[in-house]
C-alpha cells in the first residue's frame, strides 16, 4: 500500500513511477515481497520535496527513503552507465566507487545486475516492462547477468554473494555463462569493504532462506570470504558442528517465518563459536580461569573476523555475552543451567 502511495504521488505530479527490482521479481513468482524500490525519472530533491515523510542518503548511491511508520521506500531517479558523464567513478580493478549518473529507463534497466532484478511495473498502466529478456528468464527459472558476465562480476563482486543468495531464495539456476564470470571473479569477494560484506550477511542470514543460502555459498565455495576460520572447520569434516550450525539456521528461517524477532548477534555467535572455544580451552590449560580464557579467546577471534566482516559494536557485545554464558550452561545439574 506504502509504495503504491509513492507510485501515485509521483504518476500524479506528472512523473514516470516504476516499481522494480526484487519487489517485482517475488510479485511475479508468487513470493511476498520483502521491500518495495521504486524508480523514477524525477531528481531526489524533486522526490524530496513531495513526499514531506522523506529523506536524501546515500553518497555512492543517492536515493530518497520514504517513511510510512516502520516501512520504508526506496525511491531512485534512473540512472544510466556509470562511465557516461560525471558523477560516475571507477576505481581500481574496474570497481564502481560513484554512481550517480542520471538516465533513462533503459538505461536504468541495463545497469542492474540480474535480467530477473530488471523488470519495471508501470503504474500508469499496469504493464511489465522488460528490456533485457528478465520475463524469459523468470519463466525459465534462471539468474543471468545483464551484459557481459565477467565486467559485470569485476565492476561489483558482490553480485556473486547476490547471483548465489537470490538463487537459492527463489530455487532458480545460475546460466552458466553468468557461473563462469562467477567462478573467474569470486576471489575478488576477499577485497569487499568489511561493512559492505556485512550487510550481506545480513541478507543471507536474516531474509527467511537461510539454511538454503548458507549450503548455497558453501556449494559455491565462498564461505571462505565470509567466514574463513568456520570454513576451515567445515572442509576438514566435522559432522556435530555442520548439525549444530543448521540447527541454528533452521531456528532463524523459523522464527522469520512465524514473524518473530531476530537479531543478528545470534547467528555470528554461532558462526565464531569453535574457534573461541578453542582458544579458551588452550589458554585454560595454561592457567587461566574460564573467563578469562573466555575473554582473551573472544577478542583474539573478533579481531580476526573484523577484518573481514565488519561487526558493529552492538552485536559483538551480545556475542561475547553469549560465549560467556556457555561453560554454565554446560552444568546441567542442579538445575542452574535452566534458571540461566
Ligand atoms: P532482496 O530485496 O530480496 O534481497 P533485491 O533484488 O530486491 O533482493 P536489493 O538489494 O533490494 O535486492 O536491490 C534492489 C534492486 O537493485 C535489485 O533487484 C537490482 O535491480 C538492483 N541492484 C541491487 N544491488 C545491485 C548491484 N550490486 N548491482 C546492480 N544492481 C543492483
Ligand atoms: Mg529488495
Amino acid at each position: 500500500r506504502s509504495a503504491l502511495k509513492v507510485l501515485d504521488k509521483l504518476h500524479e505530479a506528472g512523473h514516470s513511477a516504476y516499481l522494480v527490482g526484487g519487489g517485482v521479481r517475488d510479485a511475479l513468482v508468487g513470493l511476498k515481497p520483502k521491500d518495495f524500490d521504486v524508480a523514477t525519472d524525477a531528481s531526489p530533491e524533486t522526490i524530496r520535496a513531495l513526499f514531506r515523510n522523506s529523506m536524501i542518503i546515500g553518497r555512492r548511491f543517492r536515493l530518497v527513503h520514504v517513511r510510512y511508520g516502520r516501512e520504508i521506500i526506496e525511491v531512485a531517479t534512473f540512472r544510466a552507465a556509470h562511465n557516461k558523464g560525471e558523477g560516475g567513478e571507477i576505481g581500481a580493478a574496474g570497481r564502481i566507487v560513484r554512481d550517480n549518473v542520471f538516465g533513462t529507463i533503459e538505461e536504468d534497466a541495463y545497469r542492474r545486475d540480474f535480467s530477473v532484478n530488471a523488470l519495471y511495473y508501470n503504474i500508469a498502466d499496469d504493464s511489465i516492462v522488460d528490456y533485457v529478456g528478465g520475463l524469459a528468464d523468470l519463466d525459465k527459472g534462471v539468474f543471468q547477468l545483464i551484459g557481459e558476465p565477467k565486467t559485470r562480476c569485476e565492476e561489483d563482486p558482490v553480485r556473486v554473494l547476490r547471483a548465489v543468495r537470490l538463487a537459492a531464495k527463489l530455487k532458480f539456476s545460475i546460466a552458466p555463462s553468468t557461473l563462469e564470470a562467477m567462478q573467474a571473479t569470486s576471489s575478488e569477494l576477499g577485497s569487499t569493504p568489511p561493512p559492505r560484506l556485512f550487510e550481506e550477511v545480513l541478507k543471507l542470514f536474516q531474509g527467511g532462506y537461510a539454511l538454503r543460502s548458507f549450503h548455497s555459498v558453501r556449494e559455491h565455495d565462498l564461505l571462505v570470504y565470509l567466514f574463513p576460520m568456520l570454513d576451515a572447520r567445515l572442509k576438514r569434516g566435522d559432522e556435530k558442528l555442520e548439525s549444530m550450525i543448521d540447527a541454528a539456521l533452521i531456528n532463524t528461517d523459523k522464527r522469520v517465518s512465524q514473524g518473530k524477532p531476530i537479531t543478528p548477534y545470534y547467528l555470528l555467535a554461532f558462526m565464531m563459536w569453535p574457534d573461541v572455544e578453542e582458544r579458551a580451552k588452550a589458554e585454560c590449560l595454561n592457567g587461566a580461569t574460564i573467563n578469562d580464557a573466555l575473554h582473551a579467546a573472544a577478542d583474539t577471534v573478533l579481531a580476526t573476523q573484523l577484518r573481514i566482516i565488519s561487526i558493529p559494536k552492538r552485536f559483538s557485545v551480545p556475542m561475547k555475552e553469549i560465549w560467556q554464558m556457555q561453560p554454565r550452561l554446560e552444568r546441567l545439574k542442579g538445575g542452574r543451567a535452566l534458571k540461566l
